[in-house]
């Protein structure tokens, strides 16, 4: 048997009949880049997070960027985030000729520890990034109660925790905005790039409609220079269909992790994902643990099973960020977790005899 770490073909055979007619309006109206496709999505995508704005953009990655950049951060600026998840997360804040400011994630959730986040903030502070990595929304309300005593705007990286909520309340909720990636292999995926911000700001909202879009808020009147952050027309069409169908597959998601923790415990020296109170995880990604992760890795692959790194080397040891002057060491959970890490297949469609054979070839590794 072969298992696939992720299987878009499987989703695209099942929504073939909606997906295409969907793509074929958009051709057809000639409206590749925002319009109505795009605008219809940004309003289902806002209203089901509680949010007032939802602005569709390129990728996460621009979304991330795009919300900074409305927040005011600048080239003498600090921005904290963890060293614990996909460098787009840092890249947002370099981009703006602003530093990285690393704290630690939790050994046990793997996200933003409040403990450590105070002694991070210096006067130069001007946002925090918070990842809800893999699925899980971070300890929100310990790091919004600090934050908002320090009067830092938060924006939360919800690009991994599409519909996961803490004590009822949707990610992407709490900060002052959001970035959202649909990557093609994220919980919610368009057929190429695309990301949104949400806020309930509507000054910030405005400003980034307008630095979307080339600083214009009228025709041939740029306010200020901005960029080209814009959504094409057909992902907003694609992920108009697909979002009704968002919470039948994070639901099939959370099934799949259930099996996986009843079949994995107690087997060998793994660690399983551990559930917050309060929190409903959304699997972006099942990560195990273990000091043998290398070697599982391989013998998982002569099995057939394919398997993810997520994230083998923290952005304080990556050479690109060798500049901020950290150490090995400066950030142990996030160099543990580095080590130990193994994302093992999920997604929606990931059936109940794949998931079995994944755990019985572990317990052989074992
Ligand atoms: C995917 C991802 C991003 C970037 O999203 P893109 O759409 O690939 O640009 C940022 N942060 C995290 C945590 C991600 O997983």
């Amino acid at each position: 048997m072969n298992v696939p770490f992720v299987d878009l073909r499987a989703q695209y055979d099942s929504l073939k009949d909606e997906i295409l007619p969907a793509i074929q309006k958009v051709i057809e109206s000639t409206q590749f880049i925002l319009g109505e496709s795009v605008a219809g999505f940004e309003n289902q995508f806002a209203s089901m997070h509680g949010a007032a704005h939802c602005i569709g953009v390129g990728s996460g990655t621009d979304a991330l960027h795009l919300a900074l950049w409305a927040m005011g951060v600048g080239s003498e600026d600090e921005v904290i985030t963890v060293p614990h998840t996909f460098i787009a997360t840092a890249e947002a804040i370099s981009l703006l000729g602003a530093r990285p400011v690393f704290v630690d994630v939790d050994p046990d959730t793997y996200t933003m520890n409040p403990e450590l986040l105070e002694r991070a903030i210096t006067p130069k502070t001007k946002a925090i990034i918070p990842v809800h990595l893999y699925g899980q929304v971070c300890a929100m309300e310990e790091l919004m109660e600090i934050a908002n005593r320090h009067k830092i705007p938060v924006l939360e990286d919800a690009c991994q925790s599409h519909l996961a909520t803490r004590n009822g309340r949707p990610a992407g909720s709490f900060g002052m905005a959001a970035a959202f990636s649909f990557y093609p292999g994220k919980n919610l995926g368009a057929y190429g790039e695309a990301g949104a911000v949400l806020t309930s700001d509507r000054a910030l909202a405005e400003k980034m409609r307008m630095l979307r879009d080339h600083g214009q808020k009228e025709r041939y009147h740029h306010q200020v220079s901005g960029h080209n952050y814009r959504m094409d027309g057909i992902q907003g069409a694609v992920l108009g269909v697909k979002l009704k169908h968002l919470p039948g597959w994070t639901a099939a998601r959370q099934r799949h992790a259930r099996l996986y923790d009843q079949l994995l415990r107690n087997v060998g020296d793994l660690k399983l994902p551990t559930l917050s109170p309060d929190t409903s995880h959304v699997y972006h990604l099942y990560v195990i643990l273990s000091k043998q992760r290398d070697d599982l890795r391989k013998f998982l692959e002569r099995e057939g099973i394919a398997t993810g790194l997520h994230y083998p080397i923290p952005l304080h040891l990556q050479e690109a960020y060798a500049g901020l002057g950290y150490q090995k060491g400066s950030f142990p959970n996030s160099e543990s977790i580095g080590t130990k890490c193994l994302s093992l297949p999920m997604f929606a469609e990931l059936r109940e005899d794949q998931i079995r054979f994944v755990c019985n070839k572990i317990r052989e590794f074992f």
